[in-house]
């Protein structure tokens, strides 16, 4: 008896590694990644499982083993798809040759042949599932399945169990089936918080692109009222035709100053591409301020910008804009009557720094700790998600971001980033 014990054991922590493989892989690193990448790691993952699970076995029967291999194999292919389905088929089947080429290995090689062609029929419609009850079903019945099919090819290949071994198969096989359903509902789970997650982020852009327009449109509706009252004069057949000229070059340049408004808001408005890019922060900077501007101007406040030489990170150029957007916008709500933010780049130990300093109500110093974490608004109107981007950005940039602020006095955000040499 204390033999099965000690096995649970070796299978349990065995168990918990490759639940932690998995989930690992599906809750931060899946949906970063491209499609061809995942399956490589998926594929990747399952077979350092499978691996790990036959080296492991449950030794009840000389020349056969028992372990939890189908276990990343069924989930491995149902994730991964055929392809993956194919490559672990072939690594199961090299790894148990080389352990022993006896008999267990023929029982092995017809069990997860015929497991794999079912799986194939059972992966696209796994995959299309929208329902988490469908898919744990799908995956359930499978493993299911593969249990009947595995205890019918043992009774075919007269293996000779003792009853404790009988005992530990049937324990086992049990454990297999409820595991697989735990681990269909851990990596769901953690795939539907993930999707939550991003669309909250997408909604919070869509909510301070939306507050942005207001000040947008006022800021476009100036030049555009110049441009009309020129329009006018030009109306007056009397005017000579330096003032003719005149006007028309003023319009000309209002309208132009309207137009970089417009293309410049768009540009941050639409969809991100996802893409790294070497940015110059003076430059990068620069940008974010035409869009901020006019937000600012119209609650009385103004910027002051400190540029430094050029500097070069890395990021994806609109979630860098979003993020400082983010936090001079949060600057300048901090300030309801007037105010200044004040916005320093420079270098330091090879690292860029901004510093973005206003000057408004502050935070406490609870309040500055719980930055960053969702929903935390103290606005009417507030998402609190505007820091939980702006954290997740610079994280993604590796870069580090640090928040003093005084109650009445003002704020500072200081990000530091690493820089990329361009000298090379
Ligand atoms: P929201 O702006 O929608 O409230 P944020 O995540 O951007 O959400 O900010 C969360 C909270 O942090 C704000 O409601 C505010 O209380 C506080 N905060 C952020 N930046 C500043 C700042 N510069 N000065 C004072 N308070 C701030
Ligand atoms: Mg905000």
């Amino acid at each position: 008896m204390s033999e099965i014990i000690f096995d649970l054991q070796i299978f349990l922590l065995n168990l918990s590694f490759v639940f932690l493989l998995f989930f690992i892989y599906h809750k931060y690193i899946e949906g970063k990644i491209n499609k061809f990448s995942n399956e490589i790691l998926i594929g990747i993952i399952s077979a350092v499982s499978i691996i790990l699970c036959m080296t492991f076995p449950l030794s009840i029967s000389p020349g056969f083993y028992f372990d939890f291999r189908q276990i990343p194999f069924i989930i491995g292919i149902l994730y991964g798809g055929r392809k993956v389905g194919v490559s672990l088929l072939i690594i199961l089947l090299s790894y148990r040759f080389i352990l022993d080429h006896g008999p267990g290995f023929y029982s092995s090689l017809i069990i997860y042949v015929v497991m794999l062609i079912g799986l194939i029929f059972v992966t696209p419609r796994f995959q299309a599932a929208t329902k988490f009850k469908n898919k744990l079903i799908l995956a359930t019945l499978a493993m299911a399945t593969s249990v009947v099919l595995i205890l019918t090819v043992i009774h075919f290949f007269n293996i000779n169990l003792t009853g404790n071994g009988w005992i530990s198969l049937i324990l086992f096989y049990s454990t297999q089936v409820i595991a697989i359903a735990l681990f269909i509902l851990f990596i769901e789970r953690a795939k539907t918080e993930n999707h939550m997650l991003s669309e909250l982020k997408e909604l919070e852009k869509l909510k301070v692109v939306s507050e942005m327009a207001a000040s947008i449109s006022h800021e476009v509706r100036n030049p555009l009222t110049v441009t009309k009252g020129f329009l006018q004069l030009l109306q007056d057949k009397t005017i000579s035709d330096d003032k003719k000229e005149f006007y028309i070059r003023l319009s000309l340049n209002e309208l132009e100053r309207a137009e970089v408004i417009i293309s410049d808001y768009l540009t941050f408005a639409k969809p991100s591409l996802e893409n790294v890019e070497l940015l110059e922060l003076n430059e990068e900077i620069d940008y974010v301020m035409k869009i901020v501007t006019p937000y600012a101007t119209m609650r009385n406040i103004t910027i002051h910008l400190f540029k430094a030489e050029a500097i070069f990170v890395a990021g994806e150029r609109q979630k860098f804009h979003q993020c400082l957007i983010n936090i001079i916008k949060n600057g300048i709500e901090a300030m309801p009557g007037s105010g200044q933010v004040t916005i320093n780049l420079h270098q330091s130990n090879e690292q860029a720094v901004i510093d973005i300093q206003d000057t408004g109500i502050g935070m406490s110093n609870d309040q500055v700790r719980r930055l960053g974490t969702p929903y935390y608004s103290t606005k009417t109107t507030g998402t609190g998600l505007g820091t939980m981007v702006v954290y997740s950005i610079i994280k993604a940039m590796r870069g580090e971001i640090k928040v003093e602020s005084q109650q009445g006095i003002g704020t500072r955000f200081t990000i530091k980033l690493p820089i990329v040499d361009c000298k090379m």
